[in-house]
Order: C-alpha cells, then sequence, then structure tokens
C-alpha cells in the first residue's frame, strides 16, 4: 500500500470469487453433514471461514453473499483487510476472530477490529485484552500436539487461564485447538480430550477443525470449524 497509489478492489476477482463460493460452501455443508451423520457427539456446528493469505476480494464475495464472520491469523493483514472493506462496504458489519498466534503488543493494533480472540494462551494475553478491549469474548488456545513450540497451553493451565480470564471481566466462551497435520488417530484423542475440556469447565464452544480435518472434528464434537483452503481455495 503506498500513499501515491491508493488500493483498489478488483472487481472481475470479486465477480469470479463471487461464482465460485456458493458451490464451495454447499459442498462443505454436505461433508459436514455427511461427518455428523448419526455421530453421538455432533452438534450444531458454526462454519468460520478463515480469509488469511486471500485478498480482500475473497472476503468482498463472501459478504455479497451474506457471511459475516471471517478468521485471519496476522494483525496487519487483519487492519488492512477491515479497512478495505469498509471503503468497499462501508454499511456491512463483520466480527474478525483472531485465530493466529498472538503477540501482546500487536492487541492494541487490531482491537477495534476483532470480536473474538481465539488464539488466547496466556496470562498476559488475557490482561492485555482485557485492557485494550474490557469485556471481549475470547477462546482459550490449548496446544494438542506434543511439541512445545507450537501455539496454545497445556491441558492443565488451561482451566486456570479460563479463570484469570473470567476474573478480568473477558467472555470466555470456549476452547481452540489445532489437529496434528499428519496424524489423524493423534488429532481424534487430542480433540475428543479438548471436547471433555469444554463440558467440564460448562464453556460452550469448542473450536476444531479446518479444511484437512473437519470430519473428525464434528466426530468428536465441534461448535466451530475453521475453514480456508475448502472454501477459498488454496492460499497464494
Ligand atoms: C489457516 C488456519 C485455518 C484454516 O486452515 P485450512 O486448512 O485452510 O482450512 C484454521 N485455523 C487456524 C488456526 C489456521 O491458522
Amino acid at each position: 500500500m503506498t500513499e501515491d497509489r491508493p488500493p483498489t478492489i478488483d472487481p472481475d476477482d470479486v465477480a469470479d470469487r463471487l461464482e465460485a463460493l456458493p458451490g464451495r460452501m454447499v459442498a462443505l455443508q454436505q461433508r459436514l453433514e455427511a461427518a455428523a451423520g448419526n455421530a453421538p457427539q455432533a452438534r450444531p456446528v458454526l462454519i468460520l471461514p478463515v480469509s488469511k493469505g486471500h485478498p480482500v476480494e475473497a472476503v468482498i464475495a463472501a459478504v455479497d453473499l451474506g457471511w459475516r464472520e471471517f478468521g485471519e491469523n496476522y494483525a496487519h493483514e487483519l487492519s488492512a483487510k477491515a479497512e478495505l472493506l469498509s471503503l468497499a462496504r462501508p454499511d456491512v458489519d463483520v466480527c474478525w476472530h483472531f485465530i493466529g498466534q498472538l503477540q501482546s503488543n500487536k492487541i492494541r493494533t487490531v482491537a477495534n477490529e476483532v470480536g473474538v480472540w481465539q488464539s488466547v494462551d496466556r496470562a498476559k494475553l488475557c490482561r492485555e485484552i482485557a485492557r485494550r478491549s474490557p469485556g471481549a469474548r475470547i477462546h482459550i488456545q490449548v496446544n494438542l500436539s506434543d511439541d512445545p513450540a507450537k501455539a496454545g497451553c497445556t491441558f492443565e493451565e488451561a482451566p486456570e487461564l479460563v479463570a484469570l480470564a473470567t476474573d478480568l471481566g473477558l467472555r470466555v466462551e470456549g476452547l481452540m485447538g489445532v489437529g496434528a497435520a499428519d496424524d489423524d488417530e493423534a488429532t481424534a484423542v487430542a480433540f475428543r480430550r479438548l471436547r471433555a475440556l469444554v463440558d467440564a469447565l460448562k464453556l460452550a464452544e469448542c473450536s476444531i477443525g479446518m479444511s484437512a480435518d473437519l470430519e473428525l472434528a464434528v466426530r468428536s464434537g465441534s461448535t466451530l470449524v475453521r475453514i480456508g483452503t475448502a472454501l477459498f481455495g488454496p492460499r497464494g
């Protein structure tokens, strides 16, 4: 984005995406229904379209189809899209979910845009969100892999983080987790463990499932699937 050349929206790109999205949404809903089948744990599931890595045209097309909630991973990308969207569709209010690794010094820059903070995994982030966005809706992210370098608190830490965030006045709606990319068995076990913790903590939301593992997630009791590729195609 340069100052002399204001960013523009490509209407042809929006039109192409408007053609592609409804079919992908139908296919996704069919996958979700087939997965739920008569699985005893299956519940109603919210589809959160994840627009990270896609241009604002993808969001504009989705907004024109009536979608109002989007997931983004990076603060600068979220801010840029929110700004362009407000120029292109000034009457539309969308709810952005922050789902990427969160740095406390970036919270301020997107606090006005973010409606749900899904990737909260430490006390410092709870405090900063409570300061910049009092009463905000959050999820606590739990690390579902054995790799401590991955985002998320441990299963053991989650209850105290939920308690801390609640004490700080935040609305803890649920827990979020990312499955292991290449290990269905480990992912299924971790999804079920997360679902059990959601129940034990009496929370409403269990945010699990992405394009590649949404069937496992639905059968494990997901209430919110975060879908990028299956809706918007491969990221550029
Ligand atoms: C990118 C991302 C998604 C969407 O992934 P797809 O595989 O494209 O559906 C969901 N959740 C998180 C945390 C992500 O980073």
